[in-house]
């Protein structure tokens, strides 16, 4: 998708503060932050929402989460964090790209939406 803001992020079009990258994802710091560790990740793959995501993106979603720990890890959110995926208008998406929020580095309210 062409005009998809994380689209753009993943090709390269826009600036990011990229954390990781591989072939499938690329990791960024979220411009608002919202604790001191918060860090999306996005499959390259266009995919709008979590329920847009198909039987054939399971294995995709699973690396997702499996490296979501590593990031944390690695970005100064050893003692635990949160992953988030906001979905659609109820549940607060404002980028229509699938994105995993990794949030963390303090004690996190027992909700936060992200
Ligand atoms: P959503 O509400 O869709 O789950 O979250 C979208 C997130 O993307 C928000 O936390 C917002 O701060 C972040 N965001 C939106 N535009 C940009 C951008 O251009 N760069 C970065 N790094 N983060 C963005
Ligand atoms: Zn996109």
């Amino acid at each position: 998708m062409s005009d998809c803001i994380f689209c753009r992020i993943a090709r390269g079009d826009l600036p990011s503060n990229k954390v990781y990258e591989d072939e499938e994802f690329l990791a960024f710091k979220d411009i608002h932050p919202q604790a001191p560790v918060h860090i999306l990740i996005i499959p390259k793959k266009h995919i709008s929402t979590l329920a847009e995501a198909s039987a054939e993106d399971v294995p995709l979603l699973g690396r997702m989460l499996e490296l979501a720990p590593r990031i944390a890890r690695e970005h100064g959110a050893e003692e635990g964090f949160r992953t988030i995926i906001n979905t659609g208008r109820h549940g607060g998406q404002e980028v229509y790209h699938l994105h995993l929020h990794i949030l963390g580095g303090q004690p996190l309210p027992a909700m936060l939406k992200h």
